[in-house]
């Protein structure tokens, strides 16, 4: 078994920045990036919110030059998929096919993936004109109009921001009532430039080679079909966060996302957590790479308190009591 400092898992900003920042540390991090490395920047084209550069960034352009820079210092990235984890013991155990590794300290960038229709066109227009950030792409469709997908409180505010570029929003939810809370209801139904299409479900995104010209809608009471002109479609049907190997070993809260306190530590003192993982409320690729940081400061710390030697770690000690991430009772945060 291989013995380690530190083990990232995921590859987006949020893991990559924290590889940086732990190699720069001397603490010789070794990142799993799994078999969709990069994240969600790599389904995306111009990234134009990443400062520093002026004229935007191709998403899995910046990508590659975050992960060049992280082994640079050091950083020793392998490609991989987790398919087992153990954090009831010291040092932690993470297993990659028939490789298994052990770490004295953890940090989870597994990101979150957004929600898709399932639609074969989908997956081909993304970055296309369809997407999944209405902060990340609304600028490209100023004086256009566009759909947004969904009727929860991501889809109304998306759509809600959106008018300030698109000449209108077409609001697509399957229902007839949005799941959406009072007060995003409220500004939506208020905004002269946004109207519903309610009982509706995308049939298919029509577009012309790469490029999004309409939708069709199938109204799911009456089976009429309409074809809608619109420029992009944004699909705001939620995320999934991406934590299903840690169930029961850390805590998560009703959604599935990993709960942090104090920075990035976890409910398991030595396993931090970054990035969309950990955030459903700002979810970019700026502050992913700052949570990455913190992590990687984080961890820094606490495997610095520990004995020097690799294998005098602390005798196991489990911070889960059974049943964490199912339970929304979960004691008191334990700190690193
Ligand atoms: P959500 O509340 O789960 O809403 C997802 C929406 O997408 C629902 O309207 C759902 O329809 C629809 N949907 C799901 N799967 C679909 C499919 N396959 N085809 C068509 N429609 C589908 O997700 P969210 O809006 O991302 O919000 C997640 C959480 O973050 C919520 O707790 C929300 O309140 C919170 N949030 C808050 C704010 C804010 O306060 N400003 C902003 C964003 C998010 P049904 O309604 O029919 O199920």
């Amino acid at each position: 078994m291989a013995h380690r400092n530190l083990i990232i898992i995921g590859s987006g900003p949020a893991g990559l920045t924290a590889a940086l920042y732990a190699a720069r540390a001397n603490l010789k991090p070794l990142l799993i990036e799994g078999f969709e490395a990069g994240g969600q920047l790599m389904l995306t084209t111009m990234v134009e919110n990443w400062p520093g550069f002026r004229d935007g960034i191709i998403g899995p352009d910046l990508i590659a030059d975050i992960r060049a820079q992280a082994e640079r210092f050091g950083a020793e990235i392998v490609r991989g998929q987790v398919s087992a984890i153990d954090l009831q013991r010291r040092p932690f155990s993470v297993t990659v096919g028939e490789t298994k590794y052990s770490c004295r300290s953890l940090v989870i960038a597994t990101g979150a993936s957004a929600r898709l229709l399932g639609l074969p066109s989908e997956r081909t227009l993304l970055g296309h004109g369809v997407s999944t950030c209405a902060t990340c792409d609304g600028y490209f469709f100023r004086g256009k109009p566009i759909a947004v997908v969904g009727g929860g409180d991501s889809a109304l505010e998306e759509a809600i921001f959106l008018t300030r570029f698109a000449t209108h929003v077409t609001v697509v939810h399957r229902r007839d009532t949005l799941r959406a809370s009072k007060i995003m209801q409220d500004k939506a139904f208020a905004n002269p430039n946004i109207s519903f299409e309610w009982n509706s479900d995308v049939e298919e995104i029509l577009a012309t080679g790469k490029e999004v010209t309409g939708m069709r809608l199938i109204n799911n009471r009456t089976g009429e079909r309409k074809d809608i002109p619109v420029d992009g479609v944004f699909v705001a049907i939620g995320h999934t966060p991406n934590t299903a190997l840690f169930k029961g070993q850390i805590e998560l809260d009703s959604n599935g996302y990993i709960v942090t306190h104090q920075g990035s530590c976890t409910s398991v003192t030595g396993v931090f957590a970054c990035g969309d993982v950990q955030d459903h409320v700002y979810r970019q690729a700026i502050t992913a790479a700052g949570s990455g940081c913190m992590a990687a400061i984080d961890s820094e710390h606490y495997i610095d308190g520990l004995p020097q030697h690799l294998g005098e770690d602390p005798p196991v000690q489990s911070d889960v009591p059974s049943g964490a991430g199912d339970s929304p009772d979960f004691g008191a945060p334990l700190s690193a």
